[in-house]
């Protein structure tokens, strides 16, 4: 519903080339992207996480024609400074990955250096660990190869059906909500007892998506990467008790920092919606002393946001607006403000 308001509102914007006008007008001094997968491969019929993915050429697409448009492409740092500046500055645009993908490495990471663009790469480091679940591609692979789903509830297994694309879209829509709501330790567990029975080692398929401490070694020695932290587990912060929220921004500090011996700056909140980060969280990472910190809440970067900067919105560049006309709008960042209500929005 929401996606295809923010379609409705693109199509129009980039047919009717609005979008250049509205950039001249904007008071924003930027926009953030935010990038998870990067991969050749057009998205199979039923991959309800296509969103987050774009192609290689998309990337490339993305970042010629931003400094096309006239945008500066900036670390976090900078972006940070130019907020911070009360005076106009030159616009620009930040680079931002989640989760540490292994594509990233095969796909965009040649991609960032052929351009000389700086990034940051934000890592959740028990995922780099293999140790944690990347649930949401767990329930589409679960889904995508099954017929039939068991799903173990406390009254006895349920069988849900799963031979269609409609079923298939059905049931992930309604297992991602389940997931969603349950407290986390409740998640895993659920997560962990569906995947033992469709036969999917959680171990290995976090293995096999998400880089490893030796390959991310190559983004942190690269000058271009700033490794930020993303938690531990990528559990949605606002589900769990202070003291384990506080230790899960604070301990995947640490961890990187032991790692490649610095400590990451920036920091980006699992999920990152209003639901899923707040005031709290807010709070939290802005006393552990970071220096800005990242949400999805989407919207362009304002001056007022200096006094925010651990609640910066992004904008994704995702699957669904995977066309080059789309990138104008995306842009503007002052069209998602105006989506969320006419007004920057720092929760
Ligand atoms: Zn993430």
């Amino acid at each position: 519903m929401r996606y295809s308001v923010y379609r409705a509102a693109f199509e129009t914007l980039a047919l009717t080339g609005v979008s250049p006008l509205i950039r001249r007008v904007s008071r924003a001094k930027g926009v953030i992207f935010t990038l998870h997968r990067v991969l050749p491969d057009a998205p199979a019929a039923f991959s309800p996480n296509a969103i987050l993915q774009v192609t290689p050429e998309f990337l490339e697409a993305a970042i010629v024609k931003t400094r096309a448009a006239g945008f500066d492409i900036v670390d976090l740092d900078e972006a940070a400074r130019r907020i911070e500046a009360p005076e106009k500055t030159k616009p620009f645009v930040v680079f931002t990955f989640d989760d540490a993908y292994r594509d990233n490495l095969q796909y965009a990471l040649p991609i960032l250096k052929k351009h000389n663009v700086p990034f940051t790469l934000f890592v959740s480091t028990a995922l780099t660990d293999g140790k944690a679940e990347v649930w949401w591609l767990a329930l589409e692979d679960i889904v995508a190869a099954s017929t039939v789903v068991v799903i173990p509830e406390r009254s006895g297994p349920r069988y849900a059906d799963a031979a269609t694309l409609a079923q298939k879209q059905k049931l992930y829509d309604e297992l991602y909500a389940r997931h969603r709501t349950m407290p986390e330790p409740r998640r895993v567990e659920a997560l962990h007892a569906l995947a033992d029975r469709a036969g999917l080692d959680l171990g290995a398929h976090c293995r096999s998506l998400i880089m490893n401490w030796a390959e991310l070694a190559t983004f942190a020695d690269d000058p271009l990467c700033a490794i930020g932290a993303h938690t531990v587990h990528h559990y949605e912060l606002s589900k769990l008790p202070e003291d384990t929220m506080r230790f899960e921004i604070d301990r995947s500090r640490s961890i990187i920092k032991a790692q490649f011996g610095k400590a990451p700056a920036h920091f980006s909140y699992p999920i990152g919606s209003p639901v899923a980060a707040g005031p709290r969280e807010f709070a939290a990472v802005k006393e552990l002393g970071f220096r800005t910190a990242v949400t999805t809440r989407p919207g362009g970067l304002y001056h007022e946001h200096a006094g925010h900067l651990e609640a910066l919105p992004r904008i994704s560049l995702n699957g669904r607006f995977q066309k080059e006309r789309f990138l104008d709008v995306f842009l503007t960042g002052a069209i998602f403000s105006m989506l969320a209500g006419g007004k920057v929005n720092v929760g």
